[in-house]
Formats: structure tokens, sequence, C-alpha cells
């Protein structure tokens, strides 16, 4: 049997230790958004509350599979991650609880939150054209995409990822299934080339000619409008920048989102970093630093090319509506072959 003496000096140190532990419960974030400007913003949350964040980083799909496979006993609190296609599959594995947060509601615009998970970010997906090589006037909304006269001359990446998936579910919500694989046929048959590549190599395509119209999210557009690279630069020089659908439904938009785990062990330091993550002066770091909006109006942010490329009409399809379609939209582009 160990007895500890009352009057030991290390007795009162470790004493000292554990409740010091407990008063500094830490955080486990699963986050798929790797963004380096992020890190400041947790390293403020743990100065203002005392509670530490342990951040695991890994793409969606393996942390969504780590978060079941930890089952009852996973370690997550919170999962972070990009675009609403991505936070449906986490949602509909049952892996959020409700936030249930006053704060949060009021902070959030309802369209840009659920039950279970929320928006913190918003990016764009827009419509870039080679000047030189295309009219700017025939390339002013999604559907227009599918037009004939662009044959040869759309640059786009796969189908199957979660932004042309949340895409294809604006389409659907707006214009209805069998429009919307109408398009997608549309769109497939105006392909310069099998799809390949992420959002800026479609972007670099445009400006090499390759191709006369692509598909981006805005922060990459952003990205290489604030880059010091001549190259960048040079393909910035060749494109401009159409925010689709204005005179319709508004630009499609997409979010940077999280919930806080189902079985989160620390579900008041879960919401409480929710909170934080809600607040003005986060949101201008969490949005500023990907080049993305923030979504609570009333943070302020720096942004030179975020400025320039101006204001637009977002559309404002609710954002659980918009995930919930994404699966359709699956099935409408493997008929339309839009692989
Ligand atoms: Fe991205």
């Amino acid at each position: 049997m160990i007895r500890i003496r009352p009057t030991s000096i290390v007795g009162i140190a470790l004493a000292g230790a554990a409740a010091l532990a407990q008063a500094q419960p830490v955080l486990n974030v699963y986050s798929a958004r790797h963004y380096q400007t992020d890190e400041a913003l947790y390293a403020n949350f743990t100065q203002q509350t005392g509670i530490k964040v342990n951040r695991i980083d890994g793409k969606e799909e393996e942390l969504v599979e780590r978060i079941k496979n930890e089952g009852a006993s996973s370690p997550a609190d919170v999962l972070i991650t990009v675009d609403a296609a991505r936070l449906e599959i986490a949602d509909k594995a049952g892996l959020f609880q409700p936030h249930q947060s006053k704060l949060l509601e009021s902070r959030i615009p309802a369209t840009l939150r659920t039950p279970t998970w929320l928006a913190f970010s918003t990016r764009a997906r827009v419509i870039a054209y080679n000047k030189a090589a295309v009219n700017g006037a025939w390339v002013q909304n999604y559907e227009d995409l599918a037009n004939p006269r662009l044959k040869g001359q759309v640059c786009v990446r796969s189908g199957s990822h979660p932004y042309n998936l949340s895409l294809g579910a604006a389409m659907i919500a707006h214009n209805g299934e069998a429009k919307a694989e109408e398009w997608a046929r549309g769109v497939v048959a105006n392909f310069a080339r099998s799809p390949k590549g992420g959002d800026t190599d479609q972007l670099k395509a445009v400006a090499a000619g390759e191709c006369g119209v692509a598909v981006s999210n805005s922060y990459y557009v952003a990205r290489l409008m604030r880059s010091t690279k001549p190259a960048d630069q040079e393909v910035m020089r060749k494109l401009a920048v159409v925010w689709p659908n204005q005179g319709s439904w508004g630009t499609h938009i997409n979010v940077s989102g999280a919930g806080i785990v189902k079985t989160s062990p620390n579900r008041e330091a879960a919401v409480k970093f929710l909170e934080y993550l809600a607040s003005d002066e986060a949101q201008g770091h969490f949005a500023g630093g990907n080049n993305e909006w923030p979504v609570v109006k009333s943070a302020a942010f720096k942004n030179p090319a975020l400025e320039s490329l101006g204001d637009f009409r977002s559309d404002t399809l609710p954002i659980g509506q918009l995930a919930a379609t994404t699966v359709q939209a699956q099935k409408v582009y493997d008929r339309a072959g839009w692989r």
C-alpha cells in the first residue's frame, strides 16, 4: 500500500499538477482544413480560455473513418472540414450532435447552418475565361457552360469532387433534376479534355489556351491574384472572372464548416471553441487567411484580392438543403458521364 504523507512536498506538487490539468482541458480538433493561418487562431483560443487545442490533421475521409473506428471512446471533440458535400457525409454517418448554442444561432445566418453543423466561412464557385478566346457575354451563368457554342472549350475538375457535387446540387435545387442532368450532359459535351487536376489547374489551362473557360472556387483565384510569382501573375493577366447567375438565383457559394462530435468527451469546451470561431476577431482570421468571406456580417477583414473582385449576389439556398442534395447530384453526373 502506498502512503502519501500529507506533508510531502512531492505529494503537494502532484496534487497541484493534477488540479491544473483538470482546470486546463484539452480539446481535440480533427481538421481537414490545413491552412497555416489557422494556427494563430487556435493559439489565441488557448490564450483566451486556457483550453489547449490538440489538432489532428487529415483528409476528410480518413478523419471520418477514424472517428467511426474509435467509436464511443473517440477523443474527437470537433470536426472541421470544407464543402457542404463533405459535411453531409460526416453528418449522414451520424458523427455530429446538436450544438444547441443560442450564441451560434444569433451569429451565423440561418441559411448557413444546420442543427448539427455550422458554416464559418464562405467561398464562391466562379467562372473564369480567357479574355482573348471567349466572349464574356457567353459565360455569365453556370447554365451557359452547356451551350454548344462552347464546344471543346470547357475545363473543369472531376464530377465526383465535392465542389462540383455541391454546384450540381444547387443546379438541381433551382432548375430541377431533369434540367440539371441535361445541363451536365451539355457541359460534358463541351469538355476541352477529360477532367483532371484541381481548380487551379483549370485556371492555368485557360490561361495557357488549352481551354476557353473554367470553373473554380474563388479562393484559388484570389490566391493567384496575391501571388508574387511572375507565372501566376501572367495567368491572372489572361483571365477574367465572372460572378455567375447574377440575373437569376445568384452565385453558388460553399463553406468551411464544423460540428461537435457526438461522442465528444469535452462538449462544453467544444461549444466554446465553435463560439470562438464565430467571434468577430476569429472570423476575420479564419476567413481571410484562405481568402474566404466571414459568415458573421459584423466581422471585418482586410483582403485586397477579395476587395478587387468586388461584391456579388450569392445564392441563398439553405446550406443544409444543398448538402442533402449532393448525393442526388452524384447520380445525375454519373448518368451524364461527368467522371
Ligand atoms: Fe479547395
